[in-house]
C-alpha cells in the first residue's frame, strides 16, 4: 500500500518532525524552526504546512489535497494543548502568526500575517489575560493591517506607496500629536481598527472576516498565493530561483514584543553582514512587532544596548547565536522576540552577506578552523568577488568635499561601496533613467519590496528610515549595491521631487554621493579610485601588508587556484587591460581581437585605403602602412603576457563597418581622401549587406583577400621574431574566425603556416605557435574531425555560435527576447548563460569530434559565457582546456571553476 502523503510537520515543546536538512519540503523557515526546536531553543510550537501543497494547490487550480484539514485541526490543537488556550476561544485566544517561507530565504518576497484570530470578542479575551488593552488593542491593528493588505489585497493607490491604512495611521498620529505608534492609547488604537475596518470595506467591498477559522484558510491561501506575486517573481527571475519550487506556510503560535517595556522584537547576526568581521550583531527595537524592525518605522537600537535594559535576555540571545553558529558552521540571520524578559527564537537561516562580507567570513572561519577550504570557496558566490574589484572614493576629493562642507549627512552604512549618481525617487524613474544611461541614486523614506528593481537599477540606495537590517539594507547588501540606510537628517518629499539635508534641498536629478563604509551622505559628484586589491596589484598606491581586503582576496585565489581544473585566460587587445588580467593571474590571452585596433585614429585611414583600393597591388600598399603598427600592438602584448599564450584573431568584422555611413561623413571623406565622392559612395554601397551577420566577415575576408590574413600574419610573427631575438619567450595561437568547412581553414593556415616560415627564416630564430580556429557556426560544431585536421586548438565563440544556432540576432532581439525569458519561454538570456541544451549539445558534438581526430586538441571559450559562473561551470563540465573573459572577471571565473571542480551543486 501506498505510504499517505505527510503533509503537515508539527514542532513544538522540544520535539519537530521535521529537520535541518528537509528544506525542499518544509522550506527554509520551516527547517530552521524544526531544527531550533530540537535543538533545544526556545521557539512558540506551530507546524509547517509543506512545498508538496504549495506544488499540489497550483497543479489544482487552487485547491487543496484531501485530508489537509483534518492535518491542520488537529495540529492546531497540539498547539491548544501544550499552551493550554484555543484557537477562536473568547476568553483566551490562541493566537497564531502565519509565516511564508520558501527553499532559499527570499527576504521580504513573500508576506507573513502575525497575530491571527483575533476578532471583536477574541480581543476581550486578549485584553482579560494581560490585563493591557492597549497591548491587545496594538496587535489587533497590526493584525487587521496586514491582513488587509496581503490577504484582502489593499493596495497603495499611486506610486507615492503610501498604503491606506497606513495613511489612517499616520492621520491618527498626527491627530494625537504624537511621532510614534507606541505614543498612541488603546482609545486610538480600537478607533483605528474599526476605521480600518470602514476603509476596507469601501474599496474592496469586503467585510473583514470575524471568524478566526476563515481568517486562517484566508492566509493561508495568500502565501500560496504571494508565490506568484510580481515581487516574488521578479526575485525569483533575479536569482533564478526555479518558479516550480513553491513555498510551505509555517503556523505558529504569537509571543509578544509589544507587551510593554521589557518586551522586544529584532535581528541578530553572528557576524558583521557588511564586512564579516567577527561580532555579535544586530537590532532591536522595545515594544515592538516582528515586522517593525525590516519595514524602519522606527529606527532600531544596536543590539549591545540590549544589555543593560534586559540583562537576562541578552546574554541568552548571545548564547543562542554562538550555538547555532556553531550548529550549522556558517554565519547566521536570527530573529527573536522578547516577551517580558523571555527570549523567544523565531527564524535563523545563513546570512545574506556584501561580497567583502562573505569573503572575510569564508577566509575566517577557515583559519578558525571551523571550515575547510573547499567549504570556503563553495560559500562565496562567485559574481560577489566584483564588488570588491570595484571603485572606492578618491580620498583626497573627498575630503576636498569635507572641507566645502559637502557632507550633509551620516547614516548607517548599510552597503560598502562608492557610489555616485543622480537622485531619483521612485523605482520606475531609477529604471527608466538607468535605461537612458544615467547612473542614479535611488532615495526613498523606506523601501519595499516593490522598489527591486528600481534598486537593481540604481548605483546606491539611500533611505530615511530603517536600520541595518531594514529592507533596504538587507537587499542592497544581497544585490552588492552601496546602501546608505536609516539617514533620520533626511527629509524626503515625494510630491516635489526634493529631498532636504539640514539646510541643503537638493532636487530630483542633482548629483549626490554615497560612502556605503561610512555612512556619509555628499553633495555632488566626487571621483573614485580604484579598490584596494586593484590598488595593490596594479599602482602600488597600497602595500599588500596594509589591506586586509587583498589579503583575504589574495589567499582565496590561491586556494582556488589549487583546486580548479579549467584554465582562466582574458579577452583583451588592450596592453593596459592586459596588465590587469595578468595581475589577477589570468593564464594567457583567450581572444585578442585585432579590428580593434584597426579603428584608432591613426590607422583607420589606411584601413580606409585598403578598402577603397581597386586592385591587390592597390590593398598590399595600404596593408603596408598597417603593418608596422598592427607589429607594435602585438609585440607589446606579446611582452606583457611573457610565454603565456596569445590568441590573436585575424580580421573578423565586414568591412562596412570601417566606412562612414551618412552622407555628411562620406562627403568629408571623399575629401581628406581625394577620392571622387561617387566613387565613395557606390563602394559603400557595394558594402552594404542585408543580414552583416551572416554576410562577408570572418575567414570569409581573408578568404577574398589572403593579402590581407598575410599582413596579420606577418605583424604576429615578425612581433613574435622580434622579441625572441630579444630572449623573450612570446607563444602566439593564430585564430581564424568563422570558419564552417575544413577547406577556408586550409586556405588561411597555408598562408599563416607560409608567412610563419618565411619571417622565422629571415630572423633566423624558431617561435613557438598554434594555428586553430574559433568554432562559432553550428556547422563547424557537426564537422569539427574534419576541422580538426587543419587546426591545433578550438575556441568557443559563444556569441556567434548562440546567434546562429538560436536563428537569433543578438542586436536584434531586444525586442523580444526580455519577456521571452520573464514568460519562462526561456530559462535564461541565452547570450548571458549559455543555453546548454542548444549550444551546449553542439559544443560537445565538436568537442567529441574534435578530440577523436587529434587527440589532446586545445579547446577554449571566448565568449561572454566564458566570465559567468554558470557556464564556467558547463564548460568544466564538458572538458575544455580553458575559458576566457573579461579581465575583470578573471577572478570570478577562477572562482567559479573551483567551484565546479569541487563540485557545486548547481
Ligand atoms: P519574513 O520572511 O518576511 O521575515 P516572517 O514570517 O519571518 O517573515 O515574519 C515577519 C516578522 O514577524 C519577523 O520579524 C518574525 O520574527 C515575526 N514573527 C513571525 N511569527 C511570529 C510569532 N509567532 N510570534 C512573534 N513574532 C513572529
Ligand atoms: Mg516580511
Ligand atoms: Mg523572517
Amino acid at each position: 500500500m501506498l505510504k499517505k502523503k505527510k503533509y503537515i510537520y508539527f514542532f513544538g515543546s522540544g520535539k519537530a518532525e521535521g529537520r535541518a536538512e528537509m528544506r525542499e519540503l518544509l522550506g527554509g523557515k520551516g527547517a530552521g524552526l524544526h531544527n531550533m526546536t530540537r535543538i533545544g531553543a526556545p521557539v512558540p510550537p506551530g507546524f509547517t504546512i509543506t512545498t508538496e501543497v504549495c506544488t499540489y494547490y497550483y497543479a489544482h487550480d487552487h485547491r487543496y489535497p484531501k485530508g489537509l484539514e483534518k492535518n491542520m485541526l488537529d495540529s492546531l490543537a497540539r498547539i491548544e494543548n501544550i499552551l493550554g488556550r484555543r484557537f477562536g476561544n473568547d476568553d483566551d485566544p490562541l493566537l497564531v502568526s502565519v509565516r511564508s517561507g520558501a527553499r532559499e530565504s527570499m527576504p521580504g518576497m513573500m508576506d507573513s500575517v502575525l497575530n491571527l484570530g483575533l476578532n471583536d470578542r477574541t480581543v476581550q479575551g486578549l485584553i482579560h489575560r494581560s490585563g493591557n488593552a492597549r497591548f491587545a488593542y496594538d496587535s489587533y491593528r497590526r493584525f487587521v493591517q496586514m491582513y488587509s493588505s496581503v490577504v484582502l489585497g489593499l493596495k497603495p493607490l499611486d506610486k507615492s506607496g503610501v498604503d491606506p491604512l497606513e495613511a489612517i495611521l499616520e492621520r491618527k498620529k498626527k491627530n494625537r500629536g504624537v511621532r510614534f505608534d507606541t505614543e498612541l492609547n488603546a482609545e486610538d488604537l480600537k478607533e483605528l481598527v474599526a476605521d480600518f475596518k470602514v476603509e476596507v470595506k469601501k474599496r474592496s467591498g469586503i467585510d473583514f472576516p470575524e471568524d478566526p477559522f476563515k481568517q486562517l484558510w484566508g492566509a493561508i491561501g495568500a502565501v500560496f498565493g504571494s508565490w506568484n506575486n510580481d515581487r516574488a517573481i521578479a526575485y525569483r527571475q533575479h536569482y533564478q530561483i526555479p518558479h516550480t519550487w513553491g513555498t510551505a506556510v509555517n503556523v505558529q503560535a504569537m509571543v509578544f514584543g509589544n507587551l510593554g517595556e521589557k518586551c522586544a522584537t529584532g535581528v541578530a547576526f553572528t557576524r558583521n553582514p557588511s564586512t564579516g568581521e567577527k561580532q555579535f550583531y544586530g537590532e532591536f527595537l522595545v515594544n515592538a512587532q516582528g515586522e517593525d524592525v525590516v519595514a524602519g518605522i522606527r529606527t532600531p537600537k544596536p543590539i549591545a544596548e540590549l544589555e543593560s535594559l534586559m540583562p537576562k535576555a541578552y546574554l541568552e540571545l548571545k548564547k543562542a547565536c554562538k550555538i547555532l553558529e556553531n550548529h550549522y558552521q556558517e554565519m547566521q540571520d536570527i530573529e527573536f522576540t522578547i516577551e517580558d524578559n523571555k527570549l523567544w527564537m523565531l527564524q535563523t537561516r545563513a546570512g545574506k552577506r556584501t561580497g567583502f562580507a562573505a569573503v572575510r567570513i569564508a577566509v575566517d572561519m577557515v583559519e578558525e578552523r571551523i571550515i575547510n577550504k573547499k567549504e570556503a570557496l563553495l560559500r562565496i558566490e562567485a559574481d560577489h568577488l566584483n564588488q570588491l574589484l570595484r571603485p572606492i572614493f578618491d580620498s583626497y576629493d573627498k575630503e576636498q568635499a569635507a572641507r566645502e562642507g559637502r557632507i550633509l549627512a551620516r547614516g548607517l552604512p548599510a552597503g560598502p561601496g562608492a557610489a555616485t549618481g543622480r537622485i531619483v525617487f521612485h523605482a520606475e524613474d531609477a529604471v527608466a533613467w538607468k535605461k537612458n544611461s544615467e547612473r542614479v541614486l535611488l532615495c526613498r523614506i523606506e523601501t519595499s519590496p516593490d522598489d527591486i528593481r528600481g534598486m537593481e537599477a540604481a548605483e546606491g540606495i539611500l533611505t530615511a528610515r530603517g536600520g541595518m537590517t531594514s529592507h533596504a539594507a538587507l537587499v542592497a547588501r544581497q544585490m552588492g549595491k552601496v546602501c546608505v540606510a536609516g539617514c533620520e537628517a533626511l527629509h524626503i518629499d515625494y510630491a516635489a521631487r526634493t529631498i532636504n539635508l539640514g539646510q541643503t534641498v537638493l532636487k530630483e536629478g542633482d548629483w549626490l554621493s554615497l560612502d556605503g563604509s561610512t555612512g556619509e551622505v555628499m553633495a555632488g559628484e566626487i571621483r573614485t579610485l580604484p579598490s584596494e586589491v586593484l590598488q595593490v596589484l596594479l599602482g602600488k598606491r597600497l602595500e599588500a601588508g596594509k589591506s586586509r581586503v587583498y589579503q583575504q582576496f589574495s589567499k582565496l585565489m590561491k586556494w582556488a587556484d589549487n583546486a580548479r581544473r579549467l584554465g582562466v585566460r582574458t579577452n583583451t587587445d588592450q596592453p593596459n587591460q592586459a596588465v590587469v588580467a595578468k595581475a589577477f593571474g589570468a593564464e594567457g590571452i583567450g581572444l585578442c581581437r585585432t579590428e580593434h585596433m584597426f579603428f584608432q585614429a591613426d590607422r583607420i585611414q589606411a584601413v580606409r585605403e585598403m578598402i577603397l583600393a581597386d586592385d591587390e597591388a592597390g590593398r598590399r600598399r595600404a596593408l603596408q602602412k598597417l603593418l608596422p603598427m598592427q607589429k607594435q600592438d602585438f609585440k607589446e602584448i606579446l611582452e606583457i603576457m611573457g610565454g603565456l599564450p596569445v590568441t590573436i584573431r585575424t580580421l573578423d568584422p565586414p568591412l562596412h563597418e570601417f566606412l562612414p555611413s551618412r552622407e555628411e561623413e562620406i562627403v568629408d571623406l571623399a575629401n581628406v581622401m581625394r577620392v571622387p565622392v561617387q566613387t565613395l559612395r557606390d563602394k559603400v554601397k557595394v558594402l552594404q549587406e542585408f543580414n552583416p551577420m551572416l554576410g562577408h566577415r570572418g575567414c570569409r575576408l581573408g578568404i577574398s583577400y589572403p593579402e590581407i590574413t598575410e599582413m596579420q600574419a606577418r605583424a604576429i610573427f615578425e612581433a613574435a621574431c622580434e622579441l625572441r631575438r630579444e630572449g623573450k619567450n612570446p607563444f602566439p595561437e593564430v585564430m581564424i574566425p568563422l570558419v564552417g568547412s575544413r577547406e577556408e581553414l586550409r586556405a588561411q593556415r597555408n598562408i599563416v603556416e607560409r608567412t610563419a616560415k618565411a619571417t622565422m627564416k629571415t630572423y633566423g630564430v624558431k617561435v613557438r605557435y598554434l594555428v586553430g580556429t574559433m568554432i562559432e557556426l553550428p556547422r563547424a560544431c557537426l564537422v569539427a574531425d574534419e576541422i580538426a585536421q587543419e587546426a591545433e586548438f578550438f575556441s568557443f565563440g559563444t556569441n556567434d555560435l548562440t546567434q546562429t544556432c538560436l536563428g537569433l540576432s543578438r542586436d536584434d532581439a531586444g525586442k523580444f527576447l526580455p519577456s521571452y525569458v520573464l514568460d519562462g519561454l526561456l530559462p535564461q538570456d541565452p547570450f548571458v548563460s549559455i543555453d546548454q541544451d542548444g549550444v551546449g549539445a553542439l559544443m560537445k558534438i565538436a568537442i567529441a569530434k574534435g578530440r577523436k581526430t587529434r587527440k589532446g586538441l586545445e579547446i577554449g571559450i571566448c565568449g561572454e559565457h566564458g566570465g559567468e559562473p554558470k557556464s564556467v561551470r558547463f564548460c568544466h563540465e564538458i572538458g575544455l582546456d580553458y575559458v576566457s573573459c573579461s579581465p575583470f572577471r578573471v577572478p570570478i571565473a577562477k572562482l567559479a571553476a573551483a567551484q565546479a571542480s569541487i563540485g557545486k551543486k548547481a
